[in-house]
């Protein structure tokens, strides 16, 4: 099968099969019905929304045999040969590569002539925004006063770089980019047709690839039939697209959740044994990431069936809402400094060692921190039940009370003051004071009194603070970490102290 047969054979031929353009379709059928015609029409979009698609079929409606309507015959010789790219009256410009002002002119002088064969000379003029600014005067002076038997139908992807007086003169319609679940449905629709077998993930992952444009979607299907000698299967497709297998992503973000170095640069040596591209994912798993902050914010929202959707909202568990951005920002920012990384495997696993660097503080740095230093407090909390009683540990008992959001903020700033076993006094330093609000404390009380087992007096005070709070043992084992010690004397990079947490 020849590459781009899909494609040809599959171009829609009249407005019924055009997918995903309905609202246009809808106002171009009724000015045609209605024989409202205009001289001049502009379509808009991405490239590959079906723009030319929909210039043609425009063109057979006005010039079909069977007389102007929204639904041209396809059988006369006009709409066929309009079908074949072979239409007399039909001008197809490529202003990317005719920009020149004595074409646009010489094509123009052509206008006055009566049509060959049709009603009407069509001028299709494709990127139009690349036409000069002599070239757009000499084509305004024919739109000022355009001849009956003209029709001027632009396309462009870019309309702001075509001037006010020609746009003014067209009636503009702009083309949506498709979602990648009509795609996937039309695919499926001319598998179906074409009788070729298929699975529904690799169409999924087809769809995706085709970022909105139709035209790129049956390109991609043609090669995945070629590639999958004639089937089109999710393993094929992933292997043609050099597509992540989603697993892996998972399996990242679940050993970055649980601090796992060894699990991370074991995944991402078997990535690289499969030679999987690490630009693509480092997007894929930003991707994740934003699956992920979804699934924070609206848990319900969570669509799809099956392991992966359970693993996505264990991993919105597992992760806090901050962590979730943080990752994402390195995942962004690991893929644009690819090009400078040493090579993409090194590039690629510096993005997850700072994710556990630095999203999951001190924990993450400490199991790489090879003893040196002083242990920060989270590996010593038990991860079991908590203990009753307090053994003056403050920031320890910090990190362990069950307390979310500013609360938990707002107990790993402060610093221990005063226990008796029945009041508790503590102190936040004044760059923190928007922490000691009343509601905070009172969420702090709350937890206090679940962890000792009976009311507690809790104090909050605004003053300094001699460094032995939560936070401060989370900055010190952060700077002494090995890893972040060279980011910060070879890259000079900076430590933001406000965004150190303790672990949870
Ligand atoms: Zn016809």
């Amino acid at each position: 099968m020849s590459y781009q047969v899909l494609a040809r054979k599959w171009r829609p031929r009249n407005f019924e099969s055009l997918v995903g353009q309905e609202h246009v379709v809808r106002a171009l059928r009724h000015a045609l019905d209605e024989k409202r015609l205009h001289h001049a029409y502009l379509f808009s979009g991405t490239r590959g929304v079906g723009k030319t698609t929909l210039a043609r079929i425009l063109a057979k409606s006005l010039n079909c045999e069977t007389g102007i309507s929204s639904r041209p015959c396809g059988k006369c010789s006009a709409c066929l040969e309009i079908d074949a790219g072979r239409y007399v009256d039909l001008i197809e410009v490529d202003a990317a590569t005719n920009t020149k002002v004595d074409e646009m002119r010489e094509l123009l002088e052509n206008s006055v002539y009566a049509p060959t064969r049709g009603r009407f000379k069509v001028y299709v003029i494709d990127e139009v925004h690349m036409l000069s600014t002599s070239a757009f005067n000499a084509m305004l002076k024919t739109l000022e006063e355009p001849p009956e038997h003209i029709k001027f139908i632009l396309a462009t992807t870019d309309p702001q770089k075509i001037p006010v007086t020609v746009l003014s003169r067209c009636l503009q319609f702009n083309l949506k980019q498709m979602p990648p679940a009509a795609i996937a449905a039309h695919l499926a629709a001319i598998l179906g047709e074409e009788k070729i077998a298929s699975e529904e993930p690799a169409l999924r992952l087809l769809s995706g690839a085709a970022r909105g444009s139709m035209r790129d979607a049956l390109s991609l299907l043609d090669q995945a039939i070629a590639h999958g000698g004639g089937n089109v299967t999710e393993q094929g497709v992933r292997a043609m697209l050099g597509a992540i297998d989603d697993a892996y992503l998972y399996t990242i973000l679940e050993g970055v959740a649980r601090r796992d170095a060894q699990g991370l640069l074991a995944i991402a040596e078997e990535m690289r044994s499969r030679s999987v591209a690490f630009d693509g994912a480092l997007q894929e798993l930003g991707s994740l990431l934003h699956k992920v902050a979804l699934a924070q914010a609206a848990p319900e929202a969570v669509d799809g069936a099956g392991s992966l959707r359970d693993r996505l909202l264990a991993l919105a568990k597992a992760f806090d809402p901050e962590d979730v951005q943080l990752c994402y920002q390195i995942a962004i920012h690991g893929r644009q400094d690819l090009p400078f990384a040493p090579d993409d495997f090194a590039g690629f696993t510096m993005a997850l060692l700072r994710m556990l660097a630095f999203a999951t503080g001190e924990q993450g740095a400490a199991e790489r921190g090879k003893g040196g230093g002083e242990k920060p407090a989270a590996t010593v909390v038990p991860s079991g039940p908590r203990q009753a009683g307090f053994d003056g540990d403050w920031p320890r008992l910090a990190n362990a009370l069950n307390l979310g959001g500013v609360a938990k903020q707002l107990a790993q700033a402060s610093e221990l003051q005063r226990f008796d076993g029945e009041s508790i006094e503590l102190c936040v330093p004044p760059a923190a004071k928007h922490l000691a609000e009343k509601g905070f404390q009172d969420k702090l009380r709350a937890a206090l009194q679940e962890h000792f087992g009976k009311p507690v007096r809790l104090t909050v005070r605004i003053g300094d603070t001699g460094g032995n709070t939560a936070r401060d043992r989370a900055a010190a084992a952060i700077s002494q970490d090995a890893f972040v010690r060279d980011l910060v004397e070879n890259f000079d990079a900076t430590i933001v102290e406000s965004s150190i947490k303790p672990t949870q």
